[in-house]
C-alpha cells in the first residue's frame, strides 16, 4: 500500500543510479521484461516492499515501453526502498535493463542524464552527487560493470551548463 510508505520530506542528498541487474533470487522465469512494471511486481511480489522501490525508472523498450521513456515510482518526497540506509537521503534512479554484460543504449543513456538533471538543479546538487549503488553496498556491481558512469556524469554536466546560460 502506497499509504505505508512514509512520507519524509525527502531532502535527497545523492542520486543514486541502479539498473535491474540479474535476477538477484532465481526466482525469476525469464520471460518478465525490464521495465518498471516488472520492477514493481517483482518489488511488491517478492521482496515484501509497499511499491516498487526506485522513484523514477529509464525504460529500455522492454514490456511495450520506449526507449527513454520515464516512469514515474515513488513520489520524491517518500522515502525510497532501494539503498539501504540512504533512503531518506536520496533519489532512486533505475536504468531499466541489466548493464553487467553489455552498456544501456545512447538513446536510453540520454533519457537518463535528461532526468537527472532536472533532479539535481531542483534540489541544488551537483554532478558529484550522482553515485552509483556500489558505492553504498557490497558485493553488487549495479548498475553494472558496463554502465558509463563517468559517460552520464558529463552528459549530465553539458546538460547544467546549457540550462545556466
Ligand atoms: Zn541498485
Amino acid at each position: 500500500m502506497m499509504s505505508d510508505i512514509m512520507r519524509v520530506n525527502l531532502l535527497p542528498e545523492k542520486v543514486i543510479v541502479h539498473h535491474g541487474g540479474p535476477d538477484p533470487k532465481g526466482i525469476y522465469d525469464g520471460s518478465w521484461p525490464h521495465c518498471a512494471a516488472y520492477y514493481k511486481r517483482f518489488h511488491t511480489e517478492i521482496s515484501g516492499k509497499e511499491d516498487i522501490g526506485f522513484h523514477y525508472v529509464v525504460e529500455n523498450g522492454s514490456g511495450g515501453t520506449k526507449i527513454g521513456q520515464v516512469t514515474r515510482g515513488r513520489e520524491e518526497d517518500m522515502e525510497g526502498g532501494h539503498a539501504k540506509g540512504m533512503n531518506t537521503k536520496s533519489i532512486g534512479v533505475c536504468f531499466a535493463g541489466s548493464f553487467d554484460k553489455e552498456a544501456p543504449s545512447k538513446k536510453q543513456l540520454e533519457a537518463g542524464a535528461e532526468l537527472i538533471a532536472d533532479i539535481v538543479v531542483r534540489h541544488g546538487l551537483g554532478v558529484e552527487d550522482i553515485v552509483p549503488h556500489s558505492d553504498f553496498t557490497t558485493g553488487k556491481t549495479c548498475p553494472g560493470d558496463k554502465f558509463p558512469m563517468d559517460k552520464l556524469k558529463g552528459t549530465v554536466e553539458k546538460k547544467l551548463k546549457k540550462m545556466k546560460r
